[in-house]
């Protein structure tokens, strides 16, 4: 679309990831004279998301001032224009009702009981849809004007926040080391995380190990299900994720391509990637004859590649084991002890917070996608016919931002709803599943998450983990588009069922019956004195296996042993035969007042390297007029120093006073920052923003008279107030711990006025 006029060409073209803004467009029309011109220019852009403009008449040196000189020129202009609500809404409205449409099809397809292939084509098309309008909405909002995340990994990386691992020799994709800064903001919200959850809600911490024998993760399904697609490059064999390449791909040719239909129909398959399977990927790698992205060799057909890292236990090479790939197995392993610690009654909970391990066939995006990282988990053990929660009524009241499968089927936003009617309304599944999203949105607001980008995504039922039942991620946005930090499933009884039959120790709980009732009881009794002359050593492990024989096979034994002399059992993978003197099958009634039940499991996983990366970029900021001064305005409960110590100058009357203040400070247990360099009071000010520390304590020439005194300042305001010496360490102490806020202590003490130059 090319609109030419007198004073200007305005070439717009769709592809082209930059529109002018809302600025530069007033300025556009105030030059032209022709406003129909003008309103047509401007209908271009608004409709276009990118453009580029072409002026041939003045250029300017600024806005406003212009010159008299008169040749072509380019513009590349950054922004986006602002457009409003209801215009967005007329881009989207498309969008939204193919969504709905399909969402629609797809339900009428369940309720008529459709056959399961024609179900799935369905929802493929559904999710591809919605996928397309996702694109859309994130391509609709306004760009982060003041977001520079280069300029943010420069910082983080200059102060040793983080860095790739092994980086002197080349580094290790996936793998990050903390320097101080960065280990100290992940062990304060850890800590934070310790309180919220831990010691608020009463659950045990365990520590369990990281190294997991096969057969564990045999039962929970991790062998069988925890894998993703690549292709290796056929010639030196490097891996690379098969979606990823394919989106990859797929995005370069949209940029290259020139047919309108080609690049509609790429763009449709980078919509569907989630949800393909083998033969999908390698028929668009046919179809577009993709390479290796860095050689250009051919490619082989995709490789179902499970993501744990496999290892020997022992020197021997035995036991096949693997790193964890999630903290969860350890406390499901544990259930029985950790039941009989709560005295033997449910609801209870664990908590883990340790390393996980995945393989990540292509990690990217920073501390995004890692190999190696740290999670905190709860499983929250319940009986599965009563999913209250005993403090529900605490937060029923609070608003969560909830985009719930049904209204991803019918291209809607978030909304915002009180979790009491979500549940109420069956939107969420129970009471504990939305207690839990609950806590996690106040746990996150908490440590500075800008809660404008949060929301709750519900899975749609082909999506959910091979455990789930009902699951809500709680996804921060970063430049990297929604990102799950918290994933909230309903694992039901999956994995305490999977670990008893796989080990024969029942993992149940003992429910009290209403009134007591009588039950039919097959128990297999052994002759303890015969099995154990037969037997010796092994007798233990048959008579325990006795023990815990089930009706069915106690009462296939009993029939056995009435038609004949002996039976044989299959016990830790040997035969073993028990002869009618050995064995008794009685079958008996008893009363009961107990029944045994599986507890359900009610689990959220905390990705700490994911929220961290989010506070990062929510809390990254540049102070107006100064990009150059780039500071995190984290929280101070997560800020990695809580203070810093700063004497005016290098005048040796102050240093008893840095050493006095320093002291108090550490006797409270305030971590802080002395630094008696030279430079300007300014310029080290600027140093401790950058490294997010809220508060600074300055020693000035004023402390030195009686009644001594300091100036204390906060990093995002520049305020600062003036406070006695033997104040400040237990003010800080407050202001770190949450008793007190900023706004208490400007109530409390005088404002002190001064120039934050930095030079
Ligand atoms: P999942 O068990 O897959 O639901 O993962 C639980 C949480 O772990 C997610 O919500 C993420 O925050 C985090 N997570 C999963 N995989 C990775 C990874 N490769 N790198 C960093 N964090 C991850």
């Amino acid at each position: 679309m090319i609109c030419r006029s007198k004073h200007f060409w305005l070439i717009v073209k769709e592809k082209f990831n930059r529109a002018p803004s809302d600025f530069l467009l007033r300025s556009l029309s105030s030059t032209t004279r022709n406003i129909r011109e003008n309103r047509l220019a401007l209908d271009l852009v608004r409709q276009s998301s990118s453009c580029i403009l072409w002026r041939n008449f003045a250029t300017r040196t600024n806005w406003g001032v212009r010159k008299r000189t008169l040749f072509p020129k380019l513009f590349f202009i950054e922004d986006r224009p602002s457009m409003s609500a209801i215009e967005h809404e007329e881009t989207l409205a498309p969008l939204r009702l193919a969504v709905q449409e399909q969402g629609n099809l797809v339900r009428k397809l369940k309720e008529e009981k459709a056959d399961p292939v024609t179900i799935k084509a369905a929802v493929t098309e559904l999710k591809a849809r919605i996928k397309s309008l996702e694109l859309k909405v994130l391509e609709l909002e306004p760009k982060e004007e003041k977001f520079d995340r280069l300029k943010m990994e420069d910082l983080l990386k200059q102060k040793f926040f983080y860095d790739i691992s092994f980086s002197i020799y080349g580094g290790v994709a996936g793998q990050y080391d903390f320097g101080p800064l960065g280990c100290a903001v992940k062990n304060n919200i850890i800590d934070e995380w310790r309180k919220f959850f831990v010691l608020e809600e009463g659950i045990f911490e365990v520590n369990t190990s990281c190294l997991t024998p096969e057969p564990v993760l045999q039962a929970s399904g991790h062998m069988e299900k925890f894998a993703d697609y690549m292709v290796k490059d056929l010639k030196n064999g490097e891996c690379f994720r098969v979606d990823h390449l394919i989106q990859t791909s797929l995005e370069k040719f949209i940029v290259d391509s020139k047919d309108r239909e080609a690049i509609a129909e790429a763009s449709k398959l980078i919509s569907q990637l989630d949800n393909m399977k083998k033969d999908d990927y390698q028929a668009i790698i046919d179809k577009y004859s993709f390479k290796s992205p860095l050689t250009g060799n051919d490619l082989s057909e995709p490789i179902e590649f499970n993501l744990m890292f496999s290892t020997n236990i022992g020197p021997a090479g035995l036991l096949r084991g693997f790193l964890r790939p999630e903290t969860a197995q350890g406390i499901f392993v544990n259930f029985k002890r950790l039941l009989e610690f709560n005295g033997g009654k449910l609801p209870f909970a664990a908590a883990q917070i340790g390393k996980a391990f995945r393989n990540e066939i292509s990690p990217r995006a920073g501390l995004i996608r890692v190999r190696e990282f740290d999670l905190a988990e709860i499983e929250h053990f319940v009986d599965p016919d009563d999913k209250a929660h005993p403090k529900f009524d605490d937060v029923q009241q609070v608003e969560l931002p909830l985009l719930s499968a049904c209204n991803q089927m019918d291209g809607k936003s978030p909304v915002s709803i009180a979790v009491g009617e979500a549940v109420s309304k069956g939107l969420i599944a129970n009471q504990t599943l939305g207690y839990f999203m609950t806590k996690t949105f106040l746990f996150l607001k908490h440590i500075g998450i800008n809660m404008d980008k949060v929301r709750f995504r519900q899975h749609m039922s082909n999506e959910m983990a091979h455990y789930a039942s009902d699951c809500w991620d709680a996804e921060c946005k970063t430049s990297y588009g929604w990102v799950e930090c918290v994933g909230h499933a309903d694992r039901s009884a999956f994995d305490l069922t999977h670990h008893t039959n796989a080990t024969n120790v029942k993992l149940v709980a003992e429910k009290k019956l209403a009134s007591p009732k009588k039950v039919k009881v097959m128990e297999c009794l052994p002759n303890k004195a015969k099995i154990g002359k037969a037997f010796k050593q092994d007798s233990k492990v048959i008579i325990t296996h006795l023990a815990q024989i089930g009706e069915e096979e106690a009462s296939a034994l009993k029939e056995q042993l009435a038609t004949g002399s002996s039976v044989t059992l299959s016990i830790d993978n040997k035969r073993v035969t028990l002869s009618a003197e050995m064995l008794t099958v009685k079958e008996y009634e008893k009363t009961v007042h107990v029944e045994e039940i599986i507890p359900s499991v009610i689990e959220p996983a905390f990705g700490i390297g994911r929220i961290m990366y989010s506070l990062f970029e929510h809390s990254f900021r540049e102070r107006e007029g100064d990009e150059q001064r780039t500071y995190l305005s984290l929280p101070p409960s997560v800020a990695p120093y809580k203070c810093s110590v700063l004497p005016l100058s290098g005048n040796t009357e102050f240093a008893p006073f840095t050493r006095t203040i320093s002291s108090s400070l550490r006797q409270l247990g305030v971590s802080h920052k002395v630094d008696e360099s030279s430079g300007s009071i300014g310029r080290r000010y600027a140093r401790t923003d950058q490294i997010a520390i809220p508060l600074g304590v300055t020693i000035d020439f004023d402390t030195l008279k009686e009644p001594h005194s300091v100036t204390l300042r906060e990093r995002d305001s520049l305020e600062q107030v003036r406070l006695p010496v033997d104040m400040v360490a237990s003010v800080v102490n407050d202001v770190a711990r949450g008793v007190i806020t900023w706004e208490d202590v400007k109530q409390t003490y005088p404002k002190f006025e001064q120039q934050e130059a930095t030079k």
